[in-house]
């Protein structure tokens, strides 16, 4: 509700009951201050900003509007408003609240004369909008578009290097093996940005709610075979034992062959990775309506402290045997997404330096 007192002839009180209904819609907060930068006129949506539910009429704004700029250091509203020569618009303004949550703030500041022109006093009229939302999703962008450039730029490069080492040992007529030792990196690179592209692709649909659910009939035991088949080479190439436990009970499922078989692929593929000795173990149990999937590794775990967050966006651990490997920390977070998609339910268990096992209950969906 816009406040302010209303005197003067009639016309003047229509004019100005239209100007509060007018100012009182509007989703932005505005706060009209006298020269001293005493608040004159404010709304509603205003308040809300302020997070203030007491009359502010008359009173400085600066005792009302505590601002911090980016760096979180004090504003002078004070100053800030009497040094606004010519309307001023900043975006990197934030308040904290009471309750230690902080909004950032799109503030715009314009010197004004009321009255348009004739007895009014010289004053600013000064305009808030909260913009964390679109603040994070800014920040969330920036922050995609360098992962994934960087995620981009490094495979890139290798396989580059080694195509164009290939080459030039083809053309030397160098030893067979060495140029097909070349062209093995550069394929394992591209097989990597493959999977990159398939990710963010999953992701990106997976953002606009935009995954569509093919049910379907999965033979689980044919699945988990094909899956150990994939794998067996990479196991064996970092020295690991893959073992497969498989139900003799097992059922058929119905489900997403596509995502159950994606799932399966993004705990199967960071154990792999993350394990530099022992084995990797997968298995399927029979269990009441589904299926109890488990992918376990004696790799190098999962702190306590990063538990917690090993599904959010673009989270790797800091643990330095993780950064050795290249990776986006989409795996986990599209994974989440694509395990609510199929109502199954999952659970984790990790101990650093001994390993850890993922479980995953894939219920069997109604076929459609
Ligand atoms: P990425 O593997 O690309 O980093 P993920 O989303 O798949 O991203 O995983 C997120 C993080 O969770 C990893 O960076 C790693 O720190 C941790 N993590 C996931 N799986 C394992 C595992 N089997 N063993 C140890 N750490 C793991």
């Amino acid at each position: 509700m816009l406040r302010q007192t209303l005197s003067g002839s009639r016309p003047a009180i229509v004019e100005r009951e239209r100007l509060t209904s007018l100012i009182n819609s509007m989703a932005d907060g505005v706060i009209a201050t006298d020269d001293k930068v005493n608040i004159l006129l404010y709304n509603g949506a205003a308040l809300n900003i302020l997070d203030s539910n007491s009359m502010i009429g008359g009173k400085s704004l600066s005792s009302i509007l505590q601002l911090k700029d980016k760096n979180d250091r004090p504003v002078d509203v004070q100053k800030l408003v009497l040094g606004a020569k010519t309307p001023i618009v900043s975006r990197e303004m934030r308040i904290h609240y009471g309750d230690s949550s902080t909004i950032n703030l799109y503030i715009s500041i314009a010197p004004v004369k009321f009255g348009f022109g004739h007895m009014g006093n010289a004053g600013y009229v000064i305009v808030l909008r909260d913009i964390t939302r679109e603040k994070s999703l800014e920040e969330e962008r920036d922050e995609f578009i360098s992962v994934v450039s960087h995620e981009l730029r490094t495979p890139i490069t290798i396989a580059e290097g080694n195509i164009s080492n290939a080459k030039l040992m083809a053309q030397q007529g160098t030893d067979l093996t060495k140029i097909e030792e070349a062209l093995e990196h550069a394929h394992n690179q591209v097989e990597f940005l493959a999977g990159l592209i398939n990710d963010l692709a999953t992701l990106s649909r997976a953002e606009r709610g935009k995954l569509t659910v093919d049910i379907e009939t999965i033979n689980v035991h044919d699945l988990v075979n094909e899956l150990a088949e994939n794998y067996l080479p990479e196991v064996r190439g970092k020295g690991l034992e893959l073992k497969i436990f498989l139900d003799p009970t097992l059922q058929a499922i119905n489900s997403s062959k596509l995502y159950v078989r994606e799932i399966l692929q993004n705990f199967i593929t960071n154990s792999i990775k993350y394990t530099d000795h022992g084995s990797i173990t997968i298995s399927a149990q029979r269990r009441e309506g589904g299926v109890l999937f488990e992918v376990s590794d004696t790799g190098i775990g999962i702190s306590k402290q990063d538990q917690g967050k090993i599904f959010e966006k673009f989270f790797r651990s800091e643990d330095y045997r993780t950064k050795k490997t290249s990776g986006t920390g989409l795996g986990l977070y599209v994974t989440k997404k694509l395990l609510s998609l199929l109502h199954a339910q999952m659970s984790f268990e990790s101990e650093l330096n001994k390993g850890t096992t993922f479980k995953v209950f894939i219920p069997s969906l109604k076929l459609m």
